[in-house]
């Protein structure tokens, strides 16, 4: 199906290559994994976020603003990704920040701050109770200022962020066109929903064939269900001129593989910490403690026995964090074997 998408800035290194997991996939017998290098979309801008700010940030610049006010948790890479590529397009930036703050910056704040985004951390239950309003009264500052602010929602997940990973279906459909693949499934971490409702909506209209699950790294099913819903609502409304008239997005499974949260958001089990490890040795791909290696390893135990099993192909997107795992590295640092050092 030709599709038209709105207007978007070229952002990203895409396409990202699609890598076979020959060595890792050994274990299951016959099922291979394969890992989309979402963590490949550029260096320190690097990860999914990019693919939805290419077009919020198209849009952004449409509207005329040279401020943007966006939010996360401290180590958050979708507030990273937009304070470099603020930078990089001349606009300022403010960063509503989940507390508490680190002794030292490590990983994406780190970046944040060399960026020179302006960065406001609130305390956890204040961040929690009051963010909407936060938001708005940070707007309203700039524009006493004369400046206009674009506020994006927490990891650019609405209806125009939906359209990052619209568009990575169109790039998936040629990746399994040039691998001569039919994969069943494409698994990846669901955090704020854009992903997920970009990647559900895109293998339908991308006719992918495929089932989309997000693995939940916070909250549970119905919470995603919900929130995934309302991103295809949002967009559906937006876009009505651009999507086919035959298109319902009531149609779209939305699948969630819940139960693979563990501790809590950011909280990982010592098992997630030897998965990114092993998978570090056996393939050189790093992955994260918050998204990419809780998600992983639950795939990982939905191949063996779950909601998985069974599969030919499994399509993993790797949707970067790399920077978070510098914020872990102390919970890292037991899993590490191959450390030796000599005096001399
Ligand atoms: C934000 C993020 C996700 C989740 O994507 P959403 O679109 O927010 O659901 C997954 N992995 C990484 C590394 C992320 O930064």
């Amino acid at each position: 199906m030709p599709m038209q998408y709105p207007i978007k800035l070229n952002l990203a290194q895409t396409p990202t290559p699609l890598q076979l997991l020959s060595r890792y996939s050994q274990r299951f017998g016959n099922t291979r994994i394969w890992v989309k290098r979402d963590d490949l979309t550029g260096a320190a801008t690097s990860g999914n976020k990019i693919r939805k700010l290419e077009f919020t940030l198209a849009e952004a610049q449409q509207q005329g603003c040279d401020t943007l006010i966006t939010c996360g948790g401290l180590q958050s890479n979708h507030c990273r990704s937009t304070a470099l590529l603020g930078a990089q397009l001349g606009l300022k930036v403010h960063l509503i920040l989940r507390g508490p703050m680190e002794t030292q910056s490590d990983g994406n704040l780190l970046l944040d701050q060399i960026s020179g985004a302006k960065i406001s951390v609130y305390n956890a239950k204040f961040y929690a109770k009051n963010l909407s309003k936060l938001l708005q009264q940070w707007q309203q500052h700039y524009a006493q200022q004369q400046r206009k602010a674009m506020i994006i929602p927490t990891g650019a997940s609405d209806g125009i962020g939906v359209w990052g990973y619209v568009a990575a279906a169109q790039e998936l459909k040629s990746d399994f066109h040039q691998h001569q693949l039919q994969p069943q499934h494409i698994v990846f971490a669901t955090g704020s929903g854009g992903t997920q409702a970009g990647l559900t909506a895109g293998n339908a209209l991308h006719d992918l064939n495929c089932k989309v699950w997000g693995v939940n790294v916070c909250d549970d099913e119905t919470y995603f269900q919900h929130k995934v819903k309302q991103d295809l609502i949002d967009w559906q409304q937006r876009y009505v001129d651009l999507l086919p008239t035959d298109f319902d997005i009531n149609s779209l499974d939305i699948n969630i593989l819940d139960g693979h949260v563990g501790p809590g958001y950011a909280k990982a089990e010592p098992e997630v910490f030897a998965t990114i490890s092993e998978l570090a040795q056996t393939e050189g791909v790093i992955l994260d403690p918050v998204y990419s290696g809780k998600a992983f390893l639950g795939m990982v135990k939905e191949i063996q026995h779950g909601k998985l099993a069974g599969a030919k192909d499994i399509i993993f997107i790797h949707t970067g964090g790399l920077f978070g795992l510098y914020a872990q590295k102390q919970q890292l640092s037991e899993h590490l074997t191959t450390l030796e050092m000599t005096q001399g």
